[in-house]
């Protein structure tokens, strides 16, 4: 590969391996070991395993390891990861660095699960945890100490879709050495401009856009050499959320179409946020794109478009939102995102449910609130399915 090739080239041909068939389609090498032509190479390889020499698919395997060099190069880092998960990749890349009596900031606004490891977990494990309005510069300055070792945040926060400024918050962390963990699910690959911005460590669900057909589950770890193979990769291959070389070649597959579904999701966001914007049965229509989006101008200098899911708060709270769910003909009620199948959530009643109503409320999680990632449909289909549910109340 070259690097001189542009995205585009980078997201098809980045990374392949081929093995002496010459296969066009990257290779599926289901298997879990490898072996040796002598007793002495396998002692070597474990004492060091070279590029593109494997040991145990727990450690890593050459159809994984396509998907981690082909994400890395799109993404400008140095390595990658590959996890069994997104929450695989959130997890380890916090417990892989850190150790009790350390200290983490992190913003409050959190998808639920990744909250659940920030409030529930780590302080099992003796790490303190200090939680700010993530949207505030100056709550983050005060929460810094000379312990901190890492900050954590989604740069847009599910389901309230909320930026995070990645350069404001690095520049803090920085001053105090510590390490810049970004959840970039909502920002995308494509959008993405975290490695300019300052991150350090970047956490992708690939469940969402990189698969982005809602066919298997899978995460990756994005950032230095030195952090991936020495912090990452020894707690991961230890601790076992190996991805799975199937897994792996459907990421890979995605990866190839990524960029032409995310942007075509996202204009179908924009043009859907923008003919509900004003409808009389909507408190308010939230979404980055749209001019009226409190950090509009964050979002255009941080990535590009406003991405492919919006959130809107439905009048007359939870009854009102649930008549609108079972209404709707085209978009189906479920919680993935990214998918090329347009997918609405009631996040209160699903994946925030486990929050008390104090906390939710703090989030803006209201009753009516309904998060809406984008398909690859018609937008016009999409507009009148949305719109149709909406005059039925
Ligand atoms: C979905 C999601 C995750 C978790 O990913 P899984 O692949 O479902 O484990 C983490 N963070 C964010 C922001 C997500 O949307």
């Amino acid at each position: 590969m070259s690097d001189s090739w542009k995205r585009r080239t980078r997201a098809v041909h980045g990374g392949t391996k081929r093995s002496q068939f010459g296969e066009m389609s990257e290779a599926i090498y289901l298997t879990q070991g490898f072996s040796y032509d002598s007793a002495e190479q396998a002692e070597a390889r474990f004492l060091e395993a070279g590029h593109d020499e494997f040991i145990y698919a727990r450690y890593g395997n050459p159809t994984v390891a396509m998907f981690e060099e082909r994400i890395a190069t799109l993404e400008g880092t140095e390595d990658a990861f590959a996890t069994a998960s997104g929450m695989a990749a959130v997890t380890a890349s916090l417990m892989s660095m850190l150790k009790a009596g350390d200290h983490v900031v992190s913003a409050k606004a959190l998808f639920g699960s990744c909250l659940y490891v920030l409030e529930e977990v780590l302080g099992r494990y003796g790490v303190e945890v200090t939680f700010v309005d993530g949207t505030d510069l100056d709550q983050w300055r005060a929460a810094m100490r000379d312990d901190t070792r890492a900050v954590f945040f989604e740069s847009v926060a599910n389901p309230t879709l909320e930026l995070v400024d990645i350069r404001g918050v690095a520049e803090i962390a920085h001053e105090k050495g510590a390490l810049v963990i970004v959840d970039n699910v909502f920002s995308t690959p494509v959008f993405s401009k975290a490695v300019e911005l300052g991150a350090d460590v970047i956490v992708y669900s690939a469940t969402k856009h990189i698969d982005g057909q809602g066919r298997t589950l899978g995460g990756v770890i994005l950032g230095t050499r030195e952090y991936i193979r020495k912090t990452a990769e020894p707690f991961l291959k230890h601790t076992g959320a190996a991805m799975s070389p199937f897994t792996a070649w459907v990421m890979l597959k995605g990866l190839e179409t990524m960029e032409l579904r995310v942007r075509a999701q996202a204009e179908g966001a924009l043009k859907l946020a923008q003919a509900l914007e004003g409808h009389p049965q909507l408190e308010r229509v939230i979404f980055p794109g749209l001019a009226a989006h409190p950090q509009h101008d964050l979002m255009l200098s941080q990535m590009e478009q406003g991405g492919t899911v919006l959130s809107f708060d439905v009048k007359g709270g939870q009854e009102a939102a649930f008549k609108v769910l079972n209404a709707l003909k085209i978009v189906k009620i479920s919680n993935n995102l990214g998918d090329a199948k347009s997918i609405v959530t009631h996040p209160a009643t699903t994946t925030h449910q486990r929050l008390p109503d104090e906390q939710k409320a703090e989030l803006g999680i209201t009753r009516g609130l309904l998060r809406l990632s984008v398909g690859l449909e018609d937008p016009d289909d999409l507009i009148a399915d949305l719109k149709d549910a909406l005059d039925a109340l």
